[in-house]
């Protein structure tokens, strides 16, 4: 019987699923992700994290508390840089001793620490780190990393085509429409593609007939030029994704607006907005708006919200 490894469905598991998953079936293990979220887990991950935690690392521990008598291991990376002289947010840092000693009698935790600050190929040290729990053959991680990197490139390319990742992992489908307005909306990928956590935003636009554009549909050489004209360079990883998309949204006249997704508690967001506000005003005039999430967001004010904007997307449209 393989192992059984969890793999909680929060954070950056849709930015890496078919990595880890090419990784660790190649090496004969079994990846159990937990299943899309629903109120059980939202309510687990309110009641063991810490209050002060954004809502992606709320829900992450509800995801690690449904998995956790269920599998052998559990993996849950210290991703502290993923991207060369860049830092990611440091939650994703703390995360493995968040979840630690946060909740109790889990399963032992794969915690290796991927920091690819230096140089890239700290990732092979990372992942051999991991391997060699499964075997003992080095030939066989070296298989299992380019397989994995293999299916990740794969998966980016498909995503920057306009799939959405719930299609390409044969889990759900929604439907692009060919004919309305276009929006585009820039936020972290553990917001835009956790459907319960967005009241799900994809869906509802979709079933108005209205297009949209997501940061995952951008090639990241546009990201790092829009990024340029911040004078400065950017170093969280996180930031610089949601600024580039964002601006690069703002200046193409093809899209109608801008919707921003943040989570209640983001310190680096709080930040980001604020900068793409500032550059929005001083330039552009098209319908931009920004929705908190957290544990209480609720369908109706939600709605409400989404309502508002969309009706000023319809009515830049009539001028
Ligand atoms: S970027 Fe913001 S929402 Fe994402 S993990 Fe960091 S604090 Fe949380």
């Amino acid at each position: 019987m393989s192992i059984k490894i969890g793999v909680p469905r929060g954070m950056y598991f849709y930015k890496y699923y078919p990595f880890t998953k090419a990784f660790l079936t190649e090496l004969g293990a079994e990846m159990v992700p937990s299943p899309q979220t629903n109120k059980e887990i939202l309510d687990m991950g309110s009641r063991y994290c810490i209050d002060d935690a954004c809502l992606p690392v709320k829900v992450y521990h509800g995801h690690v508390q449904y998995l956790k008598d269920k599998v052998d291991y559990m993996l849950i990376p210290r991703l502290t840089s993923v991207v060369p002289r860049e830092y990611i947010c440091p939650k994703f840092g703390g995360l493995p001793e968040m979840v630690k000693f946060s909740l109790p009698e889990l399963p032992q935790i794969i915690d290796v620490e991927i920091d690819l600050y230096k140089r890239k190929s700290n990732l092979i040290k990372a992942l051999y780190a991991v391997g060699k729990r499964f075997t003992s053959n080095p030939y066989l991680i070296k298989r299992a990393a380019a397989k994995a990197a293999k299916e990740l490139n794969i998966y980016e390319n498909t995503l920057l085509q306009g799939c959405l990742p719930g299609k390409y992992m044969n889990e759900t489908d929604i439907p692009v429409s060919n004919n309305g307005p276009l929006i585009g909306i820039a936020t972290h990928p553990y917001l835009l593609y956790d459907s319960f956590i967005n009241m799900k935003l994809l869906e509802k636009l979709s079933n108005k007939g209205i297009k949209f554009l997501l940061p995952e549909m951008l090639d990241k050489k546009v990201i790092e030029e829009k990024c340029s004209v911040l004078g400065k360079r950017m170093f969280w990883s996180s930031s610089k994704d949601l600024i580039g998309s964002a601006l690069y949204m703002m200046d193409n006249s093809k899209i109608d607006g801008i919707l921003m997704l943040t989570s209640f508690g983001c310190g680096i967001d709080s930040l980001s907005i604020d900068l793409i506000e500032r550059l929005g005003r001083k330039t552009y005039r098209k319908p931009f708006m920004v929705i908190t999430l957290d544990e209480h967001t609720g369908d109706a004010n939600f709605n409400t919200r989404l309502e508002a904007f969309l009706d000023l997307v319809y009515r830049r449209e009539m001028m």
